[in-house]
């Protein structure tokens, strides 16, 4: 009988909804309820967990699952904490981009890194916290919350917060100012250093599924007309276009059709440039997976 793979996945939080998408483009069809904990997929006879996030990478250490999907700020406070013992990192995946911030009060009288000694830090990720202190030469209390910690400053048990931010939203809806950046984190899958031979193999093509889809999803196939004289200039305007695919244009013997393959953000920097030179039709297509 096959072994089953087992992938353990955020159950309900700001994980689930990115891993679930990026799964279902790998063919995985993914619809879980609320009750559901165990999903079996017949595609390269998976099972999925569906779990707290903090608890997969002590699920993998232990052999309960092969592979998993965290914050990589998650995997990284497991291993400061001296947790870790055969869980590494096996590829980035583009989603759940935040970073580990210390913020303090609109008012605080704390102005830079040396103003922390002595205070009291309030913060999910302790070890993360305490590495921090430990390189900066940084004597402060750590006061461990597991969630609203953004409240601490506000309730007066704590001076200052270390905590995740994306868009700094809840952060100024509580008067704190981000003051310093500890690390910056994205969705990561994360695995057992030592899988069996069948079930490596079965990782591989998993992360070789994820890349096609993440690399597609930040690219777009850029289509354009263009006098022929100006083809050499997109070189320049749009990376990627090395070797374009350039099409003659029926009764027009001066211009040409070109496809181009380009990540997205370059291509809105660029729209106006490639006006500037005359392209017209311009056509932007989204890819649906991306294979070298
Ligand atoms: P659980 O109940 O599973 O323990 P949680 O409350 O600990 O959930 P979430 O708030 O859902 O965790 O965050 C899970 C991960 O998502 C974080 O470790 C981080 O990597 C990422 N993350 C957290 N906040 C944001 C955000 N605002 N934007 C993007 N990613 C975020
Ligand atoms: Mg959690």
């Amino acid at each position: 009988m096959t072994t089953r793979l087992r992938i353990a996945l955020q159950k309900s939080g700001k994980l689930s909804d990115g891993s679930i998408e990026l799964l279902n483009k790998c063919n995985f069809n993914l619809n879980p309820a609320k009750n559901h904990y165990l999903i079996k997929s017949n595609e390269l006879a998976t099972d999925f967990l569906m779990i707290r996030d903090d608890d997969i990478p002590g699920f993998i250490d232990s052999g309960a699952s092969d592979v998993g999907i965290v914050g990589e700020n998650l995997f990284i406070e497991y291993q400061l904490a001296g947790l870790n013992k055969n869980v590494e990192i096996i590829a980035p995946l583009k989603f759940a981009k935040c970073r580990l911030s210390i913020a303090i009060n609109q008012n605080s009288n704390i102005k830079n890194l040396s103003d922390l000694n002595g205070v009291t830090i309030a913060t999910s990720y302790p070890a993360t916290l305490a590495n921090f202190f430990k390189l900066n030469n940084i004597q402060a209390n750590i006061l461990v919350m597991h969630g609203s910690v953004e409240l601490a400053p506000k309730i007066g048990i704590a001076d200052a917060i270390c905590d995740l931010v994306s868009t700094g939203t809840t952060l100024k809806e509580n008067n704190l100012i981000e003051m310093e950046v500890l690390l910056e984190s994205q969705a990561v899958l994360i695995g057992h250093k030592n899988l069996k031979p069948e079930l490596k193999s079965r990782v591989d093509e998993l992360v070789f599924r994820f890349q096609s889809v993440i690399k597609a999803k930040n690219s777009k196939y850029i289509m354009l007309h263009i006098d022929k004289q100006n083809v050499p200039l997109l070189r320049d305007i749009l990376p990627g276009a090395e070797a374009p695919t350039v099409l003659e244009l029926h009764g027009h013997p001066d211009k040409v059709a070109l496809h181009v393959v380009c990540e997205e953000h370059v291509f809105w920097d660029t729209i106006s440039k490639l006006k500037n030179i005359g392209a017209t039709s311009i056509l932007v297509v989204s890819i649906d997976k991306m294979m070298e």
